[in-house]
């Protein structure tokens, strides 16, 4: 799936409008019937079929009419509505090349208008695991706006206000700066992920330094349970940055020690295999082996029943709430368990179809200054996928 950003260029004031309808009309339908579109879009002299047609041929929203004539947003048309809404805002002017690939993301530069370039990452949830989405469908039943809109934007919100409170706590993230539907714009990590460090002059102070921020994160209430070497980024001064935070849980979680013992279990397998570093006999099994870390030396880092984190309730009382923390965690679960240590590859759409990995789409910046638009009477708040997602003055 590309994102090809040059297409924003070309659209137009219906165009937005009729799209941002599809999006609304998502809220009570998978698949949004053409009548309704043209409804909630309401054009003065009608044609939203027209409008429907090109959005179509920029691959925008797709067509379904197995049980109706009918539209559903591409992640594509998603990607285009948040980044609108972020141009729109003022927080950044240009989309640049992709950086990352993740399990259920892409990310890439953007720029300011000043030049400042910052990292935008857009979530897609259901891109590797739309059998899985499927199978947890039952979890999210009755729940009617349940689809891959929401699951990507609530791991969005979930992100953003992560990455907010972790920092306002000195933890080493990306700065948050905004997030619109699926889309977290981030300050842009300046390293590598460790994954692609093959050397450290001092793999000791990182090993420390990376086992450390696993066990004040716990002593704050959260557990990462995604922490391993491609989620942990390195610069030339050795600077460690933590990244990737959708999956987070809090130490009150059933399986908190669990989660906690893995993260720990993930920094010692790599640590020994990658830099070889050894352990005394307390910290791993007597045989040296790659098994799970000894049961005995767990209270030498932490017993999570034992800790009384503040952090997790600070969150619960954010914009993201204790029942979108549980829509999350049904979904995330399994998948964390399933994907680790495979924090890339290619995948699905949302479709179930082959998906390629975006290779390098967009050389240099593209100035989407023609995507800023006055006077659009659909209002960014009238749209579900949009609502409340950061407060703006
Ligand atoms: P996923 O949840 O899909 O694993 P990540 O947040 O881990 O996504 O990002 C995937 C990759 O993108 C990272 O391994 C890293 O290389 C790159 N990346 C993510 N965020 C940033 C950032 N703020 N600055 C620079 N690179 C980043
Ligand atoms: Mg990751």
């Amino acid at each position: 799936m590309k994102l090809d950003v040059n297409a924003l260029r070309y659209l137009t004031k219906d165009d937005f409008r009729v799209l941002t309808a599809v999006e609304m009309g998502m809220r009570n339908h998978e698949i949004v019937p053409a009548e309704l579109i043209g409804r909630i879009a309401s054009l003065k002299h009608g044609g939203t079929y027209k409008v429907l047609k090109n959005l179509l041929k920029h691959k925008l929203v797709h067509h379904d009419s197995s049980k109706y004539d009918g539209f559903r947003l591409t992640y594509l048309g998603y990607d285009f509505l948040a980044i609108k809404t972020l141009v729109n805002r003022g927080v950044f002017a240009s989309v640049g090349r992709q950086i990352g690939v993740g399990k259920e993301s892409d990310i890439f530069e953007v720029a300011t208008e000043d030049g400042t370039v910052l990292a935008m990452k857009l979530h897609r949830l259901g891109r590797v695991s739309f059998r899985a989405v499927k199978s947890k469908r039952d979890y999210l039943r009755h729940r009617r706006s349940f689809n891959w809109l929401y699951l990507s934007r609530l791991a969005a919100l979930k992100e953003f206000a992560f990455m907010k409170a972790l920092e306002e706590h000195g933890f080493p993230v990306p700065n948050a700066v905004d997030c619109n539907r699926h889309c977290v714009i981030m300050s842009l990590v300046q390293g590598y992920p460790l994954v692609q460090v093959k050397e450290l002059p001092n793999p000791d102070t990182i090993f420390e330094t990376i086992l450390g921020l696993v066990v004040r994160l716990a002593e704050h209430g959260l557990i990462h349970c995604d922490f391993n070497e491609f989620n942990i980024m390195i610069d030339d001064d050795e600077k460690v940055t933590m990244i990737d935070f959708p999956q987070m849980i809090s130490v009150s979680h059933r399986n908190a020690q669990m989660y906690f013992d893995r993260d720990i279990e993930c920094i010692f397998k790599f640590f020994r295999k990658r830099f070889h570093l050894s352990f005394d006999e307390k910290e791993v099994e007597s045989d040296g082996s790659d098994s799970e870390l000894n049961e005995s030396c767990r209270p030498q880092f932490l017993d999570i029943n034992k800790v009384s984190g503040c952090l997790d309730k600070e969150l619960e009382a954010s914009g993201f709430t204790r029942k979108d923390q549980d829509d999350m965690e049904k979904f995330v679960e399994g998948d964390v368990e399933e994907d680790l240590g495979s924090d890339s590859g290619e995948g699905e759409d949302e479709d179930g179809t082959a998906c390629p990995i975006n290779d390098a789409t967009l050389d240099g910046l593209e100035s989407l200054s023609l995507i800023r638009e006055e006077g659009d009477n659909l209002q960014e708040g009238d749209s579900e996928a949009n609502q409340n997602i950061v407060q703006h003055p």
